[in-house]
């Protein structure tokens, strides 16, 4: 099948996560394509929960890996067609997936040729890229010490543009202890709620010192805060919060979000920045959960020269406002090694209703896939 057909028939197969969707049906598609090629080794890598990487190799000691991401984000209310009934339109291919990045995966699959190519290689591909990581987590977990490649290129990308860099992921909640008092007379307790937004301005401003040349500054979201009079936690584990007008709030809990641009800034640096701001506005930091600890990545360009040459002109991807790729933990595992994304999908539109693929990057990023596959140079 061509990567346009392919494109539209992966788009048709759901692979978002909730209660009664995930990846399995569109890795069962992918596991038996590929079992069909000769030269390849097929395998499934059981993740979680039934859902499984797709594992494929030339030898077992590839020079090029390839990879990809099988699951889609949830379909939001307002796309204006079904999103699992991909649509040609505009010189578009429109469905969920069709830029981030059922194309992407089209693109690998329609590159690999009916007899064996010069390089050796395995391609991945993984789940729960959108969600907590755990394919790719899994896939490092197991074959960190039994691969080295050389070059590592992911279809997750935009526009036929090269990546080779983006900042890292953060992310942890917060509980934070004030102290009650009556509000006629504010000095009688430490507001949790005002008092955290203030240490919160102030480790923004912290957290922009650690830059670098490539990725410029890190970034602070807060994500989510609530506050009030600590009642306890209920069953489920969850903060009790009362909310009467004349007692000072003395709990908060927050999420926090960061973008690291330097390797020195990890969530156990930022949570003792956290307190030291919460300490200094009179407030305790009680407990802290951390959901992500993702460290940037970065690739000089000149280590991509050779993949790079395969274009003419080749573009890059402003690493800047890029958001997390888990392309990093493969650079991390295989020791900061080569590694790039380069993809068909269209950078407006992914994780929004209506999501669409310019045929042309398709059958752009197909075309680059088969010539990489096929000149044992670039590696
Ligand atoms: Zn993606």
């Amino acid at each position: 099948m061509n990567a346009v057909d392919l494109t539209k028939k992966l788009i048709s197969i759901p692979s978002y996560v909730d209660s009664s969707t995930n990846e399995r049906e569109i890795a069962e598609y992918v596991y038996q394509y590929l079992s069909k090629i000769s030269w390849l080794t097929t395998v499934k890598q059981n993740v979680e929960n039934n859902r499984f990487n797709v594992i494929a190799y030339s030898s077992m000691s590839p020079k090029l890996l390839l990879v990809g991401h099988l699951d889609t984000v949830q379909p939001s209310a307002n796309w204006q067609t079904s999103p699992t009934q991909p649509i040609q339109k505009n010189n578009t291919i429109i469905g969920l997936g069709s830029s981030d990045m059922k194309s992407g995966l089209a693109a690998i699959l329609s590159s690999l040729p009916k007899k064996k190519p010069a390089t050796e290689l395995m391609i991945l591909f993984y789940v729960d890229e959108e969600y907590d990581f755990a394919g790719m987590q899994r896939f490092t977990q197991e074959y960190q010490d039994k691969i080295q490649p050389q070059l590592i290129v992911s279809a997750d990308g935009d526009d036929c543009a090269f990546g080779y860099a983006c900042r890292g992921l953060i992310e942890f909640s917060a509980i934070i202890k004030g102290k009650s008092g009556h509000a006629a007379n504010p000095d009688s307790g430490i507001n949790a709620i005002t008092n955290t937004t203030t240490a919160i301005k102030q480790l923004t401003r912290k957290i922009k010192t650690y830059s670098s040349p490539e990725l410029g500054a890190s970034t602070l979201n807060l994500a989510y805060l609530s506050g009030g009079q600590n009642q306890g936690f209920n069953q489920q584990g969850q903060l009790e919060l009362g909310r009467q007008g004349n007692i000072i709030p003395d709990i908060a809990e927050i999420i926090i979000d960061i973008r690291p641009a330097n390797q020195s800034l990890t969530a156990k640096q930022v949570v003792k920045l956290l307190r030291s701001e919460l300490e200094k506005n009179g407030l305790k930091l009680i407990q802290t959960k951390i959901r992500h600890d993702l460290g940037a990545w970065i690739t000089k360009k000149q280590d991509l020269l050779k993949v790079t040459r395969l274009v003419n002109n080749p573009k890059f991807i402003n690493p800047n406002n890029r958001g997390y790729v888990d392309l990093q933990m493969l650079w991390q595992t295989f020791n900061q090694i080569a590694c790039t994304t380069y993809g068909p999908g269209d950078p407006a539109c992914p994780h929004q209703p209506n999501e669409y693929v310019p045929i042309k990057n398709i059958n752009q990023a197909s075309k680059f896939y088969k010539l990489l596959i096929s000149s044992p140079d670039t590696i």
